[in-house]
């Protein structure tokens, strides 16, 4: 291959990759994506599904941006449910599960067409640096790609090691080799590495399935869809069969307990705590009679179905044993068996919030890379990175997404102020404002910048313009109505009889009060669009709520914006403990909000550094 140049260049295309070279190569960066194999883009390692509680969340952001992965699962979705849907809105996640086979083509189709986006098919062996700065990637050929800013998004690949019973191979995903080489690299530059685990559970073939036997699930009835382009599913839907784990089961595993990867000791790294494997659940779980196990079909056009919650590193015999121990799979066969994968990441404390390795300029890591576990996580830093690589390129100032603005953001400041003990996955109770930070509010949050930034197309930039407008003038049509409680009490509605007369929007923050009730006492309000009619429902459903948190955010950002100069010397300030004072020397936060975020960090530690900042500007202005 000849030597070209690159604006930026991505390695892997994975759901990091492919979401970090799209971003970039929108916003007009000519961008270089070099993957392994241009066929498994967009491949899904594990579970056929996208999004889930607080994931979900995660998908809309990456959407409201102009992002890849809602539009693709979307085309790709064949069975779509609302989580948490008895919840409030604030909690509820969107989930699809999906065709592997669809969502890849989807994905690499948006892939290809995509200005200044060029795929290439190579392994990456090497990073080149030119005073202590990227200067280009060289390839396994030897040939080299020129460019000062790369992401690296190599998944679960860093010297990934497979992990069958006690077999062990080299790995980066069943089938692909790993990456030693980039792995060494990493090393070389000093950067903090770390070792991480992750398991899937054996793939069934579906003809050997007695689905008469197995509690059917179907999809919910009006599917709830990621993007704010789609209107509905593209695929067929489907359903899905249920079966259990028994007291058979779960002997089978205990008798073969230390023939296990993960309990023989073969494997030191830390695996995910909110997705254990089957033997995980059996030991921790010991009260636990029996476990569901979701049988979901991976494909429309093929019969492999995966058993959702069996993930395990048993050897093969064992994992055929447990699975025909279990209702309806008696006859089931394997068609894959599950396996363990160990591998590499970096501390992500080592990066900054652009996703920038500190350490080196135009280096970027996104995904699970840095320590996350699950498609979404990925994805959302990948845009993440991919945008800083391509404005950084463009001498712009880097966007950083706050804590208060988005579920990407909160991931991100987590990631990089506190670091991983353990696959990090995004939960909703892991967002401190997350009454403002809704899956259905996405847009509002976020499409705004990703138009000012150059980031949404056209397509994207009419469709928000069109709903903000339709909005504005609906809010404008229920700002003159008032209702006094008497009246609303003629018409079936039970408030305080306070004599206090109250807007639509107030009536509406009462949980018990739907946008169609009102409709009932304001006719003219039936004119407004479903869509619009549900997006002020739930706008005015939160919002007391998030008018007091604005205030909460707007106190905390007054101090959080006091800015802690690089040189600051912490054993200058008097009464910090000793282990406080070793976090902030490594982590060197760059604000008071970002030191009070680090793991441990008390209120009386951040007044203590406060006055220290304060006395030192008095004497440098004295
Ligand atoms: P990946 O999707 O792994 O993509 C990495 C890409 O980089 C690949 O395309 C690869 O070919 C490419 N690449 C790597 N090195 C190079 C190189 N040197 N040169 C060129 N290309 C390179 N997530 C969950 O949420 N729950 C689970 O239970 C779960 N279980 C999993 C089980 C297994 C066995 C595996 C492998 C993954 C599992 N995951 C699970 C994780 C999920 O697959 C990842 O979170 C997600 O795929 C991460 O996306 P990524 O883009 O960071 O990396």
């Amino acid at each position: 291959m000849k030597h070209c140049n690159f604006d930026v260049v991505v390695i892997g295309g994975g759901h990091a990759g492919a979401e970090a070279a799209d971003a970039s190569a929108r916003l007009n960066a000519k961008t270089a994506l070099i993957t392994h194999s241009k066929a498994k883009i967009g491949e899904m390692s594990c579970n056929p599904a996208i999004g889930g509680l607080g994931k979900g969340h995660l998908v809309r952001e990456i959407d409201a941006m102009d992002g890849l992965m809602g539009r693709v699962a979307d085309v790709a979705g064949i069975q779509f449910r609302l989580l948490n849907r008895r919840k409030g809105p604030a909690v509820q996640g969107p989930r699809a599960q999906a065709d592997r086979q669809l969502y890849r083509a989807a994905m690499q189709r948006e892939l290809q067409s995509r200005k200044h986006l060029s795929i290439i098919e190579a392994e990456v062996s090497d990073l080149t640096l030119e005073n202590g700065m990227v200067a280009g990637v060289v390839l396994a050929d030897g040939s080299v790609v020129r460019t000062k800013h790369v992401v690296l998004t190599a998944g679960t690949f860093l010297r990934g090691v497979i992990h069958i019973g006690n077999e062990t191979r080299p790995g980066g995903r069943i089938g692909d080799k790993p990456s030693i080489g980039l792995a060494q690299k990493i090393e070389a530059l000093e950067l903090p590495l770390g070792r991480l685990k992750t398991g899937t559970p054996p793939r069934l073939d579906g003809r050997t399935i007695d689905w008469d036997k197995l509690e059917r699930q179907p999809g919910d009835e009006s599917p709830t869809l990621f993007s704010f382009l789609s209107t509905e599913p593209a695929a067929q839907q489907i359903e899905c069969g249920i079966t259990h784990t028994n007291e058979k089961t779960h002997q089978i595993i205990r008798e073969n307990l230390e023939k296990s990867a993960m309990y023989s000791g073969n494997i030191e790294g830390v695996g995910p705590r909110y997705c254990p494997s089957i033997e995980d659940k059996i030991v921790r779980f010991s009260e636990k009679p029996s476990h569901q196990v979701f049988l979901e079909p991976e494909c429309l056009t093929d019969h492999a179905i995966y058993p959702n919650g069996i993930s395990t590193s048993l050897p093969a015999d064992i994992q055929q044993a447990y699975v025909n121990s279990m209702v309806g799979l008696e006859n089931a066969k394997i068609l894959q068996h599950g396996y363990a994968i160990e591998y590499d990441y970096i501390d992500p404390r080592a990066l900054s919030h652009s996703l920038e390795v500190k350490s080196v300029k135009g280096l970027y890591f996104a995904g699970q890379i840095n320590g996350t576990t699950g498609y979404e996580e990925a994805a959302a830093q990948g845009l993440i990175a991919g945008m800083n690589a391509a404005r950084e390129s463009q001498e712009k100032e880097v966007k950083i997404l706050s804590r208060s603005e988005a579920y990407a953001g909160v991931m991100v400041d987590d990631l990089v102020t506190r670091g991983v003990s353990e696959p990090y996955r995004m939960f909703t109770s892991r967002a401190e404002y997350r009454l403002s930070l809704r899956a259905d509010n996405a847009d509002q949050r976020l499409t705004g910048l990703a138009i000012e930034i150059g980031l949404a197309g056209e397509k994207r930039k009419r469709a928000f313009d069109e709903k903000m407008t339709k909005l504005s003038a609906a809010i404008e049509t229920l700002s003159n109505l008032r209702i006094t409680p008497f009246e609303a009490a003629r018409s079936g509605i039970k408030i305080k009889q306070d004599g206090i007369r109250r807007s639509p929007e107030d009536l509406l923050a009462y949980p018990n009060i739907s946008f169609k009730t009102i409709s009932a006492i304001w006719p003219q309000l039936t004119e407004i669009e479903p869509e619009i009619a549900d997006q002020i429902e739930r706008d005015a459903l939160y919002a007391n709520y998030v008018e007091r948190q604005k205030e909460d955010v707007a106190a905390v950002q007054r101090d959080e914006a006091q800015a802690i100069p690089g040189d600051f010397n912490y054993d200058s300030v008097i009464g910090l403990s000793n282990e406080l004072r070793s976090k902030l020397q490594v982590v060197k936060p760059t604000t008071l909000g970002h030191a009070g975020r680090i793991d441990g960090m008390t209120p009386a530690g951040l007044t203590l550094i406060l006055v220290a900042l304060k006395r030192r500007n008095a004497w440098n202005i004295a």
